[in-house]
């Protein structure tokens, strides 16, 4: 009955005593086949030393519960911004922590690191892209491993770039290390950007292939939006409670042209408690049910 081409997992902790064993578990409990973790806080740079996140039980347990090592994902911490060089202090201590974290996530035997693209903060896009793409020529050329940055779409909310395909292609076209970089689709963001996943996902898979190549396509972020199409605001929603709704995000789940990307959900939290087992089962089934109340 279950589609072992689709790779369907969700955001997971990292902490505290277990730490990546701890990681694998809770993908586990959920019925998942592939999960993304942050290797340490998302929101700075402290990072306890590798050797004391059980990177080797956990790995263990991957193996032995035969999840795919290559599906999983680690996302970048997002205080990362390339893509503003006004500040050569921040714009050196982000190629720094790029080139970290792809390290850290090559320890864990992770293939994939999502990055966000950054702002331009109001230098324009054209400056925001160039300064990234450098950025990530500089990076890709030190860090001595083999993992691919995924540049997430974003939803165009402040000076962000990477908010249309366009702009996500120029910054890999301008890239000297192109066979490392790819794409993260992010479904809340890419619907807030104005494209209608609700309603044409077909035909928004059509342009993402003409425009940057279906090839790049490395990780798929499963979300729900909670504002309408071209929104520009970021907001996640559990899935079919939001303005996509579930059918559009079956559709996207079960799409031909997307079998074998690492589907990762990034759903909030519902009265405390992670949504991700209902969810995996809904949208691996077809049935939407009412978990909310
Ligand atoms: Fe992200
Ligand atoms: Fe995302
Ligand atoms: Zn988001």
């Amino acid at each position: 009955m279950e589609n072992k081409e689709i790779y369907l997992g969700s955001h997971v902790g990292m902490g505290a005593p277990d730490y990546y064993l701890g990681s694998v578990k809770e993908a586990l409990s959920y019925g998942s086949n592939t999960f993304m973790f942050y290797t340490g806080a998302p929101q700075n740079s402290f990072r306890k030393p590798l050797n004391e996140l059980k990177i080797h039980e956990g790995r263990k347990l991957i193996e032995e519960s035969g999840i795919d090592e290559s599906k999983i994902v680690v996302h970048a911490p997002y205080i990362i911004n390339a893509a503003n060089r006004s500040s050569l202090e921040i714009y050196e201590k982000s190629i720094e922590l790029i080139i970290s974290e792809l390290r850290r996530t090559y320890a864990f035997g992770a293939k994939i690191m999502v990055l966000h693209p950054g702002s331009h903060v109001g230098f324009g896009s054209d400056y925001g892209i160039s300064a990234l793409a450098e950025a990530l020529d500089v990076a890709l050329a030190n860090d001595g491993t083999d993992v691919k940055i995924a540049i997430e779409t974003m939803a165009g909310k402040g000076k962000e770039i990477g908010i249309t395909f366009e702009e996500v292609e120029s910054i890999i076209e301008k890239c000297k290390f192109k066979d490392r970089i790819g794409v993260c689709l992010d479904t809340c963001h890419i619907s807030d950007a104005g494209y209608d996943v609700k309603e044409r996902f077909a035909e928004v898979i059509e342009k993402f292939d003409k425009v940057i190549g279906i090839n790049r396509l490395l990780v798929v972020h499963v979300n729900d939006s909670k504002n309408p199409i071209g929104a520009h605001k970021d907001r996640h929603e559990n899935i079919g409670y939001g303005f996509i709704g579930f059918d559009a995000l079956y559709h996207v789940v079960h799409h031909p042209k997307l079998s074998g990307i690492p589907m990762i959900l990034e759903t909030p939290y519902y009265n405390e408690k992670a949504p991700y087992k209902q969810e995996i089962e809904m949208l691996r089934s077809g049935k939407f049910v009412n978990w909310r109340d």
